[in-house]
């Protein structure tokens, strides 16, 4: 039993009364609903969508859209508070299934300006009923978005996309998918690309593979192929040509989500670490004994409420429609690293029992892993970061 996860509210000066009830009821769906059976789904490689229907049904997909669609109209703060608790499932493959729903390839619809498509499709997103899947990365461009080569081809009253994309999140089992394609490929780098929403079934559209992962064995992960795949011309999400802008601006909420999420991991394992140095014995006394092991967890547990500060802060000056790139890289760049390293240390004093796939551990080190890379790799952030130091980017802060 973890006798350590303490079920106080978060004392920040960021939250209100309805992050902290929110907070509550996830903390409550995430230990009745989703830990005693995400172990089979990880061997599943899927999250039930009967499950996900649940976590629509009680409000979790729809916390930042308007009302009029289903939604709570709440702040960046309240999607901190779903990536966190989801975090501390010690469920990671859960949480990036729902997240990448929620926040990372719904956002492409719903900040688009394509208000037919929202009315048509973000009720049944909202509700669960339709899940939703983001494809920006291919197999020659990852982090040089600019460099994708799926193209969009305007034929009369369709588009015509062909290529593929590669590590999709949701890719086996969405409904929907948010899909970047050069449609203006003459136009400058940054303005030839356009999002598209792509349906299920559509021909000429096909799942290529699942993929095989490391970790995050609950959430599908897949290629995707497209091969003279007509859409309606209407499937264009925003303007033409601003596809490269429409990303960019997602990813900063994207960044803070896979921040909050990689806190919400390290608190756990901190939680689950301090159970067991507390209780192991080794040369007639508990681990906890040894400064060195006390000291280390203490750092780390400083760390990570510096991380989770910045994750706040950085949300709440979002929230407020402050730009906080430089912020929102910081927090892509520490969190992502700092989880790897919390991880690293917390299986380190499992000792042997660590290595075991029957430890919790074991498999929250395993689902970190990708936390330094997948949303923007940490070098790919400092960048960022060093960039607005300077005041190359004419933001000097
Ligand atoms: C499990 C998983 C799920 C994912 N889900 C999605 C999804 O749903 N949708 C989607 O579109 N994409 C998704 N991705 C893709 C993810 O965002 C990319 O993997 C990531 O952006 C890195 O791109 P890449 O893999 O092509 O690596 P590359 O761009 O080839 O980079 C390789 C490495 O080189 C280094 N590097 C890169 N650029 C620089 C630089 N400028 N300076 C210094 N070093 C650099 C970094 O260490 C980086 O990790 C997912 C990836 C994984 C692994």
């Amino acid at each position: 039993m973890n006798t350590h996860i303490a079920n106080t509210p978060s004392r920040s000066v960021y939250f209100g009364e309805e992050h902290e009830l929110l907070r509550d009821q996830i903390r409550r769906f995430v230990d009745e609903e989703v830990k005693p059976h995400a172990l089979q789904w990880e061997q599943d490689g899927m999250v039930p969508r009967a499950v996900l229907r649940k976590m629509g049904e009680l409000g979790f997909f729809g916390i930042r859209y308007s009302e009029e669609y289903g939604g709570s109209d709440m702040d960046t703060l309240a999607t901190v508070v779903l990536a966190e608790e989801l975090g501390r499932s010690t469920f990671s493959g859960v949480a990036i299934t729902v997240l990448v729903h929620t926040d990372m390839a719904s956002v492409h619809l719903y900040n688009s300006d394509s208000v037919e498509l929202k009315r048509r499709f973000m009720p049944d997103v909202i509700a669960g009923r339709k899940i939703v899947a983001v494809g920006v990365t291919e197999p020659g461009a990852g982090s040089d978005v600019k460099g994708i080569r799926t193209t969009a081809r305007r034929d009369g009253d369709s588009y015509i996309l062909n290529g593929s994309k590669l590590f999709i999140t949701n890719g086996v089992h969405a409904d929907l998918y948010c899909v970047a394609a050069l449609s203006n490929p003459d136009a400058r780098p940054s303005q030839r690309m356009s999002m598209f929403l792509v349906e299920k079934g559509t021909p000429g559209f096909r799942v290529g593979r699942a993929l095989d992962k490391q970790g995050w064995r609950s959430s599908d992960t897949a290629e995707l192929l497209f091969e003279d795949c007509r859409i309606p011309a209407s499937n264009l999400l925003g303007q033409e040509g601003q596809g490269f802008y429409a990303i960019m601006r997602n990813f900063q909420n994207e960044r803070i989500v896979i921040g909050a999420m990689a806190m919400g991991e390290a608190q756990a394992a901190i939680e689950i670490t301090l159970d067991w140095v507390t209780q192991r014995q080794a040369f007639g006394e508990p681990l906890w004994s040894k400064q060195t092991i006390r000291q280390r967890m203490a750092m780390l547990a400083s760390r990570v409420e510096a991380g989770k500060q910045l994750v706040y802060h950085a949300a709440w000056l979002v929230a407020r429609g402050i730009d906080a790139t430089k912020e929102v890289s910081m927090v892509k760049a520490y969190c992502g690293e700092l989880v790897n390293e919390v991880m690293y240390a917390c299986l380190q004093f499992h000792g042997g029992m660590g290595y075991m796939r029957e430890s919790t551990i074991e498999r929250m080190s395993r689902d970190a892993r990708v936390q330094s890379i997948g949303g923007g790799a940490t070098e790919v952030m400092l960048e960022e970061v060093a960039k607005r130091m300077t005041g190359s980017s004419g933001s000097k802060r």
